[in-house]
């Protein structure tokens, strides 16, 4: 199965399941892996395999052609020991890109120092996100790095019914508005003419403090 846009999803808990659903759901082949032999069950007719098997070891892992695959993602969080023999176990067969879940900052550590590509902290990102949302008027928000955001939000009602190029946004403010939605249509990306209505919601760019700053103007 190991085709070109294939993963391989181990522990099928409430992460791993939505991660491989929306894998799926995306047009890319899923073998899931689970000890549980429930979830194997009612998984069953949703990824392209799912097989019980003990991720921790290797043997198991070879007998379903794991080592053939290029991305495999460990979504073991809570048996931290069950997480870490198993992406020794994948490294060993130096599998070329490995994605694994930190349950905390201490089971990261060990990841990263393992050598694990990618280390994902998903409660600890969702509760900085949300912050975010809590505090103001973001619809949504991602930080693409410490310091640099997109916020989705209302626009102030300074920026309506003006062309975007002749609100002086980006002196005044140090922000973008990369893309606005009208009610019912498509996002679309904005320009020096586009003229925005209060209905509408847009997508601002910018250092985080300043794109922010920006979306809770009214
Ligand atoms: P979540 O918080 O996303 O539900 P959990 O850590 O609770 O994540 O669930 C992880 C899943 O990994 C569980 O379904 C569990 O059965 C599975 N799992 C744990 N250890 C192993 C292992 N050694 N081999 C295969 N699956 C495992």
């Amino acid at each position: 199965m190991a085709e070109a846009d294939s993963v391989v999803v181990i522990g099928l808990g409430r992460f791993g399941q939505s991660l491989a659903l929306e894998l799926m759901a995306a047009g890319t082949e899923v073998l899931g892996i689970d000890m549980d032999e429930e979830l194997v069950q009612a998984l069953n007719t949703q990824l392209t395999q799912v097989v019980r098997a003990d991720s921790t070891k290797e043997e198991a892992l070879r007998q379903l052609a794991v080592d053939e695959f290029d991305r495999v993602v460990v979504a073991i969080g809570n048996d931290i020991s069950a997480s870490i023999l198993t992406c020794s176990v994948l490294l060993g067969m130096k599998i070329p890109v490995i994605w694994a879940k930190a349950v905390d900052d201490r089971h990261g550590v060990i990841l990263e120092q393992l050598g694990v590509h990618h280390v994902i902290y998903p409660e600890k990102d969702m509760g900085r996100k949300v912050a975010h949302l809590v505090r103001g008027a973001a619809l949504d928000y991602i930080e693409v790095e410490p310091g640099y955001a997109m916020v989705k939000a209302s626009p102030p009602a300074r920026l309506c019914g003006v062309p975007l190029g002749q609100t002086g946004l980006r002196k005044e403010f140090g922000v973008t508005v990369a893309a606005f939605k009208k009610p019912g249509a498509d996002w679309h990306n904005a320009d020096a003419d586009t003229v925005l209505g209060p209905e509408d919601r847009i997508l601002i760019v910018g250092p985080t403090r300043m794109a922010e700053g920006f979306a809770q103007l009214r």
